[in-house]
């Protein structure tokens, strides 16, 4: 049986050591704030958010949560982003996706600040990230890294896969395994042979959106695997939440693998506190902690 990457505790200890860091800036006279915008009523977004401002009060940060109605313009969203912008007790801006239709997702993503861009997701940030230029980087597949150097202390040389290629957790884990000296192969719904694939890397990373699709068969023994899918199924009558891999076989395999839930989800939450520290820290020219 292979080792649990504890995911939550990891993410825990980190609010902890941030918490401290906002209490050191409160001497200087430094609050952080982070503002999260929601459009719309989703139910799994409303919950989501909620542990993000719970979370933010938690650590000692300024939380603002703006609600805008389903029916809200782009130009109307886009006022919001400026005003925030412009609010100097905010440090970090998220505008929590999918945004309702009407709304071009990218004009809003791109006209946030790219200083207080804590989800990562602004064009100059990813630029950046790909560039090797000090960025803030996406939460997702920041706390996954943060998990791999944890596990494995150091990724150098290491043949890596992630399965899955969007901009929001494939690409960015992609150029952050890059630049830990990994050998990367990025995955997607058109690779051939995807078992053989998987089946040679030291490292598996999952974001996938399909509910335990890789097989634990596909596992090269010892590989350490990082499931960041998070499926709601239905199994003999009860609702469940489960990966994008097939965790009870992938475990008998692997030398390490992340649990769903309490694996890569408890972390996004910690990088997304962890990103409004980095960013309030720029913005004050104070030193930013190292936490890893
Ligand atoms: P997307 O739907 O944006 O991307 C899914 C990717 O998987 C695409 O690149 C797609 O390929 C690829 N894919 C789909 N089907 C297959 C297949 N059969 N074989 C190989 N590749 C396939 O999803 P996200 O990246 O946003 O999210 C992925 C998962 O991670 C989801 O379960 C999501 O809920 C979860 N997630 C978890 C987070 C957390 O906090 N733990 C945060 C964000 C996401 P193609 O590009 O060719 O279509």
């Amino acid at each position: 049986m292979s080792r649990l990457i504890d995911g939550k505790k990891f993410a825990d200890s980190l609010c902890n050591k941030i918490s401290k860091e906002v209490s050191k800036l409160k001497e200087k006279n430094v609050i952080p704030g982070l503002a999260v915008i929601r459009v719309g009523e989703d139910p799994a977004s409303t919950v989501y958010i909620n542990m993000k401002a719970k979370k933010t009060k938690e650590v000692g940060m300024h939380s603002v949560t703006k609600i805008l109605d389903e029916k809200t313009s782009g130009d109307d969203l886009l006022n919001v982003v400026e005003e925030l912008n412009i609010d100097e007790s905010i440090n970090g801006i998220l505008v929590q996706l999918p945004l309702p239709k009407q709304i071009n997702e990218d004009s809003v993503i791109n006209a946030i600040n790219p200083d207080k861009d804590v989800d990562g997701f602004h064009a100059i940030n990813t630029g950046r990230l790909w560039s090797s230029i000090d960025s803030l980087v996406p939460c997702t597949p920041l706390g996954c890294k943060m998990l791999l150097l944890n596990e494995l202390k150091d990724l150098t040389g290491k043949k890596a896969i992630i399965v899955g290629r969007s901009n929001i957790v494939g690409k960015p884990m992609a150029a952050l395994l890059i630049g830990e000296s990994c050998t990367v192969t990025v995955a997607h719904s058109k690779t051939k042979n995807l078992q053989d694939e998987v089946k040679k890397n030291d490292i598996v990373v999952a974001a996938v959106g399909v509910p335990e699709m890789i097989k634990g068969s596909w596992i090269k023994p010892g590989a350490t695997v990082i499931d960041v899918g998070i499926n709601r199924i239905e199994k003999d009558g009860k609702k469940k939440l489960v990966g994008d891999v097939e965790f009870s076989e992938a475990a008998k395999v692997a030398g390490a693998i992340t649990p769903v839930p309490g694996g890569v989800g408890p972390m996004t939450i910690a990088c997304l506190l962890h990103n409004t520290l980095v960013a309030t820290c720029r913005k004050n020219n104070l030193e930013i902690p190292k936490f890893f």
